[in-house]
C-alpha cells in the first residue's frame, strides 16, 4: 500500500526525484507540504491548493485532538472527508506541540494560574491546553490512537524533541525515550492503511544522530523523518546535521525534513537528498503582510544550474503605497499577477482577508514553482 521509489538521481549532487505511493495517491518528491494546523491551510481553499501544485497537506494532531476532537473527526468520516481534501494527508504526532505550546500558553498568560509547563515521564507527557488550561495526557499509545481516528495516510511516531538549549545529556535522554516510544507506537498501531514514519532525533550531536538512525532503520520504513533540526539552530548546524542524516539514512527510503521552510534551506536540503518538507512559514508570513519575491540582489537560491535571488518584502511598508508594479514578475500563481503592490499594501494595512489570501497563495506557489524547477533540473542531469 505504501512504497517509495527513486526515479532519477542528480549527477551533480545527492538530489533525487521519486514517488511515495499512498492510499490517497502518489506524492512526487521532492515535495513541500502546506500546513493545515487545525484541518485547514489558513485562508486557502483545497481547490486552490491543488491548482498551485500541492499534493499532500499536513494537519496537527495536537490541535485537532483539542478541537474539534479526534473522535468527532472520526465520526464525520475522518480527515479526508472532513477537510474535503482527497489527496494524501500527513499528521504529526503532537509530540512537538505538547512541549512548545504548553510553554507558549504559559508565556502568553492564557488561563493564567492554570497553565503549568508540560510534565514528561517515560509513559508520555502531561500537558495543559494552550486554549483553556485544561489538563491532558498524550503518550505513544494515545498519539497513535488519535492519529488513527484522524485517518491521515502518513502518521508520525511520538517523539521527544528537546529544546535547542538542552545539553548533550538531556538530548541523549530524550533520544532514549524517543527510541523506547517508537516500539510502543508500532505496537499500538492497528490500522493497515496508514504508514507510521519513525523520526530521527539527537539534536546537533552527530554520534546521537548516528545512534538514532541505527535504531529507526530496524523498522524498515519507506519514509523516515528528521526532527529537531529547525528549532532555533544556526543555518550552518541545520545543514551539517541534515547532510549527515541524509548520508546515513537508507537510500531506498524517502527522507522528510520536518519544519524546514525557507526557500534557500529547502534547496540546500534537496541537494543533500531530502525529499519531503513542511513549514508554516509561507502562510504565516502572508498573514503578516510579507511576501517572497524574486529580485536582483537578496537571498540566494542555488542548485545545479538554478540560480536566482529573492527577498522577503513587508507590504505594510510605506514605500509600496504608490507602487504600480506587480508583486513578482515571474510568478505564475495567477492569483497575484493582476494586483499592484500598492493595492496589496492597502489590503494589508486595512487587514482585508483578501490580502492574506492572495499572499498565502502566492508564497506557497513560490515554493512549488521552485520545487518544480528543481525537479526538471534533476531530470536534465
Ligand atoms: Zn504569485
Amino acid at each position: 500500500m505504501f512504497s517509495y521509489r527513486i526515479l532519477k538521481k542528480s549527477k551533480k549532487s545527492s538530489a533525487r526525484t521519486g514517488m511515495i505511493k499512498t492510499p490517497h495517491g502518489t506524492i512526487n518528491t521532492p515535495q513541500f507540504m502546506p500546513v493545515g494546523t487545525v484541518g485547514a491551510v489558513k485562508a486557502v481553499h483545497p481547490e486552490e491548493l491543488k491548482k498551485i501544485g500541492a499534493e499532500i497537506v499536513l494537519a496537527n494532531t495536537y490541535h485537532l485532538y483539542l478541537r474539534p476532537g479526534d473522535r468527532t473527526v472520526k465520526k464525520l468520516g475522518k480527515l479526508h472527508k472532513f477537510m474535503n481534501w482527497h489527496q494524501p494527508i500527513l499528521t504529526d504526532s503532537g509530540g512537538y506541540q505538547v512541549f512548545s505550546l504548553s510553554y507558549n500558553g504559559l508565556k502568553r498568560g492564557v488561563a493564567q494560574g492554570e497553565i503549568k509547563p508540560a510534565k514528561i515521564t517515560n509513559r508520555g507527557v502531561e500537558f495543559f491546553s494552550h486554549l483553556d488550561g485544561s489538563k491532558h495526557f498524550i503518550g505513544p499509545r494515545e498519539s497513535i490512537n488519535i492519529q488513527e481516528n484522524l485517518g491521515a495516510d502518513i502518521i508520525m511516531a511520538f517523539d521527544h524533541c528537546p529544546s535547542t538549549d538542552s545539553n548533550k545529556q538531556e538530548v541523549e535522554r530524550a533520544l532514549n525515550r524517543t527510541n523506547q516510544w517508537l516500539g510502543q507506537c508500532f505496537k499500538a498501531k492497528t490500522a493497515r492503511n496508514q504508514l507510521l514514519a519513525p523520526i530521527c532525533q539527537g539534536g546537533i550531536f552527530q554520534d546521537l544522530r548516528s545512534q538514532s538512525i541505527s535504531h529507526i532503520i530496524k523498522y524498515k520504513s519507506p519514509v523516515y523523518a528528521i526532527g529537531g533540526v529547525s528549532v532555533g539552530e544556526s543555518k550552518e548546524k541545520i545543514y551539517q546535521i541534515s547532510k549527515f542524516c541524509a548520508d546515513n539514512l537508507p537510500q531506498e527510503s524517502a527522507r522528510y525534513a520536518m519544519g524546514i521552510g525557507y526557500p534557500e534551506d529547502i534547496v540546500k536540503l534537496i541537494s543533500f537528498g531530502m525529499d519531503l518538507f513542511d513549514c508554516v512559514l509561507p502562510t504565516r508570513l502572508a498573514r503578516h503582510g510579507v511576501a517572497w519575491v524574486r529580485c536582483e540582489k537578496g537571498r540566494g537560491i542555488e542548485l545545479e544550474d538554478i540560480s536566482y535571488n529573492y527577498e522577503q518584502i513587508d507590504l505594510a511598508k510605506r514605500k509600496y503605497s504608490s507602487s504600480s508594479e506587480p508583486l513578482d514578475d515571474e510568478c505564475d500563481c495567477n492569483f497575484c499577477r493582476n494586483f499592484s503592490k500598492a493595492y496589496l499594501h492597502h489590503l494589508v494595512r486595512e487587514k482585508e482577508i483578501l490580502g492574506i489570501r492572495i499572499l498565502s497563495i502566492h508564497n506557497l506557489r513560490f515554493i512549488f514553482q521552485l520545487i518544480e524547477k528543481i525537479k526538471k533540473n534533476i531530470e536534465k542531469f
